[in-house]
């Protein structure tokens, strides 16, 4: 018997396939040892993840499907209460200093004693628990781990299959990616999480927050996801699979006619030109940009050369990576946006900031860059090197004080020096520029207008850090709304102040991207996008397509709609003109 499953569509498109549970529970560790003065810190680190292993699991037990809460939350408070054991929450602890080594390794050896302790009791019912031992503790090793898989340690089988997992890093995405996944449904997780993204920008169908999911689906079962309606169906009959291969080659269809205008100028109907560039997070993503017709690159997340490796990369890899970039585009403009790590994008090398209370409020981006030079400075030597190479642009993620700036122009007057020194060439006038994507950078843009030479709205953490959602949380999912007379505000504000003082200014936040807002964006005044490859073409047809007359007035009435069902009319009407 088919069934259907709802959850949030985060990436368009349908993928017909058997699914692939990924089962995180086997987590291989390392012992590393640790100075004496890191030990409390690591000591910390544990209790954090103790902490959010126990925020997680009464979040599913809430979360429950209503039929089967009898059943399950029974299980789910047995390992709530694990995870209030002193086995669990003290003997670590002795073990990390016992031994002065990492959480990860502590919470291995208590594994193992407890399992062998199972292993030596006769009752059947009392060692059938030692399965929970293991997924509670494999539950803190993956938090401890901040869900970062190491190459190839696993995907290598997600070929051709649609993944279903409790949730996904954007690094996992990635590596799903390379060995040829489907499509993927997770259970938790935003759309507008960097992992939701990454789909959209490499053309994976995906859904998150389907919570209810996961007892429904048996391993090998046949699998319909359809990404615009947040779909899954499972099992389903000829009939319902025919209605969906149809469905696919009328989406190949429309695509393949959107390549008519792939080479055709972005301009209003009448008259106003419109720069349109991509964003990218690998140089292999060019592939898609040239396919699309994309002239220029407005956002280039950089962070992704730091995922899924022990060790950052050295200058040589960054330079390499924009050489590649800059070859492919053939003169056009490049945005490099320097590392932006820390809350749901980690890589081995960052994964201390995730376990702090508030991630997303931490040290990321250019915080974390500035408190550690080891990984800031080989890329800006690398960003200056590739100045000499094409038209490039730098640009700094998350600024919120004037004083990062002033850090960063030192830092590149340093490098400057330097390679100046070493005869290394780069363009003295390289224009830096700064994301707007925290409100205190939107309402004081004129003040810091006087530190850059371009700013990019990101709306995604603009929104995020505006109406205090966290992105990645499917809980709040429901609140993610760029038509917030406040966020809306904020962008028009930004919008006015840049072109007041003549200080370029682009959209490179998923909004940008989103069809339904075009329209209203360039009523606000937004004269430059930066939008995922898959959707650049929609992009240039509804931009070519729109007549600006009457646009302004009608995007200064959503500025002042009350409630999202205000807002939509008025969009609605905007997208009718
Ligand atoms: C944004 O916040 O809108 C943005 C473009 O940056 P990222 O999605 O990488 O945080
Ligand atoms: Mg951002």
């Amino acid at each position: 018997m088919s069934i259907a499953l709802q959850g949030t569509g985060v990436s368009k498109g349908i993928a017909i396939g058997k699914v692939n549970i990924i089962d995180r529970d086997q987590i291989e560790v390392n012992q590393v040892t640790l100075a004496k003065q890191d030990i409390e810190t690591e000591i910390i680190r544990f209790e954090n993840a103790l902490i959010l292993a126990h925020q997680q699991l009464k979040r599913i037990r809430d979360n429950l499907p209503v039929e089967k809460t009898a059943e399950i939350a029974g299980f789910i408070d047995a390992h709530l209460l694990m995870l209030e054991d002193s086995l669990l929450t003290q003997a670590p602890i002795h073990l990390i200093r016992e031994h002065q080594c990492n959480a990860e390794w502590a919470l291995k050896l208590q594994r193992d004693n407890l399992v062998h302790i199972f292993d030596e009791m006769d009752d059947p019912y009392l060692s059938s628990r030692k399965m929970d031992v293991e997924h509670v503790i494999a539950r803190v090793q993956r938090i401890l781990r901040g869900y970062i898989e190491q190459p190839n340690e696993s995907f290598d089988n997600v070929a051709n299959a649609i993944v279903l997992a409790d949730d996904l890093t954007p690094a996992d995405t990635v590596l799903m990616q390379h060995h040829g996944v489907l499509a993927f449904a997770t259970e938790f997780g935003g759309t507008t999480s960097h992992t939701a993204i990454l789909a959209r920008s490499l053309g994976i169908p995906a859904i998150v927050g389907l919570r209810r999911a996961r007892p429904y689906i048996r391993p090998s079962d046949t699998l319909i996801v359809d990404g615009s309606q947040g779909l899954i169906i499972v099992n389903p009959d000829e009939r319902t699979l025919e209605y969906y291969r149809h469905r696919q080659r009328e989406d190949r269809r429309y695509r393949a006619g959107l390549t008519k205008i792939k080479e055709a100028p972005t301009a209003t109907l009448d008259g106003t030109p419109i720069t349109l560039h991509a964003n990218i997070e690998f140089p292999e993503d060019m592939i898609a940009v040239k396919r699309v017709g994309g002239e220029g690159i407005g956002l280039y997340r950089t962070e992704f050369l730091f995922m899924n490796r022990p060790q950052p990369p050295d200058e040589e890899e960054h330079l390499d990576a924009y050489t590649r970039v800059i070859k492919a585009l053939k003169g056009g403009q490049i945005t490099i946006r320097t590392l932006d790590l820390g809350a749901d994008k980690q890589a081995e090398s960052t994964r201390h900031t995730l376990l702090t209370a508030n991630p997303a409020l931490g040290l990321r981006a250019i915080r974390l860059c500035l408190k550690d030079l080891r990984l800031f400075k080989p890329q800006l030597r690398a960003i200056l090197r590739a100045s000499s190479l094409g038209k490039v642009r730098m640009l700094i993620p998350m600024v919120c004080e004037v004083q990062e700036l002033v850090q960063v122009n030192n830092l590149l007057q340093e490098v400057r020096k330097e390679l100046t020194q070493e005869s290394l060439k780069f363009d003295p006038n390289m224009p830096l520029g700064a994301m707007i994507e925290v409100p205190a950078m939107a309402v004081c843009t004129d003040i810091f207008a006087k530190y850059v030479d371009f700013f990019s709205i990101g709306t995604n953490d603009l929104i995020q850090y505006t109406l205090a959602i966290d992105r990645v949380d499917d809980a709040v999912n429901y609140l993610y709304d760029p038509l917030h007379p406040a966020v809306l505000r904020l962008i028009k504000m930004s919008i006015d102040t840049a072109n007041r003082l003549d200080k370029p200014i682009s959209m490179c936040g998923e909004m940008a991207s989103d069809s339904r807002y075009v329209r209203l964006l360039l009523g606000l005044g937004l004269r430059s996008f930066s939008v995922n490859p898959e959707a650049l073409l929609e992009i240039k047809q509804i931009i070519n397509n729109t007549n600006m007359q009457g646009l302004t007035r009608l995007a200064n009435k959503i500025l002042k709609s009350p409630t999202p069902a205000d807002a939509t009319k008025v969009l609605e009407i905007i997208n009718q003109a």
